[in-house]
């Protein structure tokens, strides 16, 4: 369900599909991608915080945004953490994610759902979500202080009480679900940012040094 464009942008399908949306997961051969464009980005945290943005520019220190402007791109940076960008097409708003395990045990994709309610009276069931490239289970080695916050979500796990292996795509497909997204709308890169070393920034194989690599959406009138 996901394509790479000519541009270097990973774009989701049912996302490409509406009209009035633009949306882009971000590659290191992107970089640049959205200069030019009125943006509102974030100082990104790791925290579970979302805000609402009408205007463009820095908009405060959370790790989601949301919005109903028309032109106004919403965007987060990652290296590793997962990008998410949801549409609500019956009343035209979005937001945008930055997830990683802090941002996804702390609830982010829940409570900018309900921002997303409270703000817009967007409904979850007819959200249109998008998981993009993130660290895959592959290279995602955590120790038991972070497995164990992922309990609720993986109660077919008993190895979360030690050194172990996370899944962060999964879980926030699970936690997509449990906020009353449909299954069915929700779509997942399943690539791993680590190994994709020709395509992706990576903070794990790259520490402190890595680029980070924009994503975003944006609703056209
Ligand atoms: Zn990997």
């Amino acid at each position: 369900m996901f394509r790479k464009d000519p541009d270097h942008l990973y774009r989701a399908e049912p996302l490409a599909a509406l009209p009035w949306l633009e949306h882009g997961f971000g590659t290191r051969l992107s970089e640049g991608w959205h200069a030019g464009r009125r943006t509102a980005l974030l100082t990104q945290v790791h925290s579970a915080l979302a805000l609402v943005a009408e205007r463009d520019g820095l908009i405060g220190e959370a790790d989601a945004l949301i919005s109903n402007q028309p032109c106004l791109l919403l965007g987060v940076r990652t290296a590793d953490c997962a990008p998410i960008i949801l549409a609500d097409p019956v009343h035209r708003s979005v937001a945008v994610i930055h997830a990683g395990w802090r941002g996804a045990a702390g609830e982010i994709v829940a409570r900018t759902i309900q921002l997303l309610e409270e703000t817009y009276r967007t409904q979850a069931a007819h959200l249109t979500a998008a998981i993009g490239p993130t660290i895959g289970e592959c290279c995602y080695e955590v120790g038991p202080e972070v497995a164990s916050r992922f309990e609720r979500w993986f109660p077919e796990r008993d190895d979360l009480d030690q050194r172990t292996r996370l899944d962060l795509e999964e879980a926030l497909y699970r936690q997509l679900v449990e906020a009353a997204v449909p299954p069915q709308h929700i779509s997942r890169s399943g690539l791993c940012t680590r190994c994709g070393e020709e395509e992706f920034y990576s903070y794990r194989r790259q520490g402190k040094a890595a680029g980070r690599m924009v994503s975003g959406v944006a609703i056209w009138p």
